[in-house]
């Protein structure tokens, strides 16, 4: 690495800012700190982690439907270069509340270069043994998978520090240091950490750093729930998307689900917990065998206008954003972006 590499500071440990951390190193002299004593325990370590375009109707946002497919292809760029990926489920069998919506689901992402075909209740059964409660028609998409989150993060970390990066857990940022107009570094419980650029990868919190110094991001957060479970009789393929029920084998045993948050907030996560097993019960015809193991409300970092926020901000020189939704999905194009924008600025 040349002598004059920027000193990058990356504050957040998840998604985001492990893949900006490992698209910048080698490149520059990367300093991750996370508030966390571990990596992927923010909305990371909550994540489904469906990677595909499956869960997306493509004509309620064509913009950011557009991004995340190009986003896609990134994947294979990073498995080439770190390996293979946590993958816990490959290929997504999804159908919605009726036919029609299934239909026109699959028409639109046909149009829009999605591969993903029709297929009917035999094949359906071949695909999933042990349905009992299926539609006749469903979509199955071949190239959508499942990736753990935690697992995929700490081995963009793992990459980044073999190249060098410093990753800090229990190290929260406490201020962006600004000397005039430009970022000299941050602040943190233990001291001052210098740098020439400072990466807010740090979700919502990106907004607690960015106010002191006038800054407003566009971002909010919506929450979304996630559910775990043991099923020891039922061994999941695949990803499944049944109607409201998002359902897909852990790579450490058991399944995990998405869903989103009950009209009535929190009081209704015991319920959504149990309605869940019910479902997947009437699915599989289990009597039983299906236990709830965690379900946990989090709030999701997104954008006001669906769009990633990746930029350098205005007013003080050197602090640059990125935050995104699905993040997911994105961390592979984005890092490769901001580490781009970083190092030709
Ligand atoms: C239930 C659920 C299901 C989801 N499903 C999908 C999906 O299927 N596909 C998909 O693509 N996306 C999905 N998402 C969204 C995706 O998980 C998020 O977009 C992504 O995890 C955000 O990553 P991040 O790195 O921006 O945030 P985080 O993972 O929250 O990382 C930010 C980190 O910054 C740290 N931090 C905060 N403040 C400070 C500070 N001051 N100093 C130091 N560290 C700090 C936090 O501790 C945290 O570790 C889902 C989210 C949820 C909740």
């Amino acid at each position: 690495m040349a002598g004059k590499a920027p000193r990058v500071v990356v504050i957040g440990a998840g998604i985001l800012g492990a893949s900006i951390a490992w698209h910048l190193s080698g490149h520059a002299r990367v300093t991750v700190l996370e508030r966390d004593s571990a990596p992927a325990r923010g909305v990371t370590g909550h994540s489904y982690g469906w990677v595909g375009t499956g869960s997306r109707i493509p004509s309620e946002q064509p913009a950011s439907f557009a991004l995340e497919q190009q986003a896609l292809g990134e994947f294979g760029r990073l498995e080439a270069l770190l390996g293979p990926l946590p993958v816990a489920a490959q290929g997504a069998l999804i159908w919605l509340d009726d036919q029609l919506q299934t239909c026109s689901m699959l028409a639109e992402q046909q149009a829009a270069g999605v591969n993903m075909a029709a297929v009917g209740s035999e094949a359906i059964r071949a695909l999933q043994p042990g349905l009992v409660q299926l539609p006749e028609m469903a979509i199955w998409a071949p190239d959508d998978f499942a990736v753990e989150p935690d697992a995929l993060t700490r081995r963009l970390l793992a990459a980044a520090q073999d190249e060098g990066a410093v990753v800090r857990g229990d190290a929260r940022v406490l201020a962006v240091e600004v000397q005039g107009q430009r970022v000299i570094g941050v602040r943190t419980e233990q001291g001052v950490v210098a740098a020439d650029i400072v990466v807010l990868a740090n979700a919502m919190g990106a907004q607690a750093l960015a106010s002191p110094l006038g800054i407003c991001l566009p971002i909010y957060e919506e929450p979304a729930v996630l559910l775990r479970f043991e099923a020891a009789g039922l061994a999941l393929r695949h990803l499944l998307c049944a109607g409201s029920l998002e359902l897909r084998p852990s790579l450490g045993g058991g399944l995990v689900s998405a869903a989103d948050l009950p009209s009535d907030g929190e009081a209704g996560l015991a319920e959504l917990g149990r309605s869940s097993i019910k479902a997947i019960g009437d699915l599989f015809a289990l009597q039983g065998g299906i236990t709830l193991q965690s379900i946990k409300a989090v709030d999701r970092p997104k954008t006001r206008d669906s769009m990633p926020l990746r930029t350098f901000l205005p007013n003080v020189e050197g602090l640059y954003a990125a935050v995104a939704h699905p993040g997911m999905i994105l961390a592979p194009l984005l890092g490769r972006l901001v580490s781009e924008d970083i190092l030709g600025a």
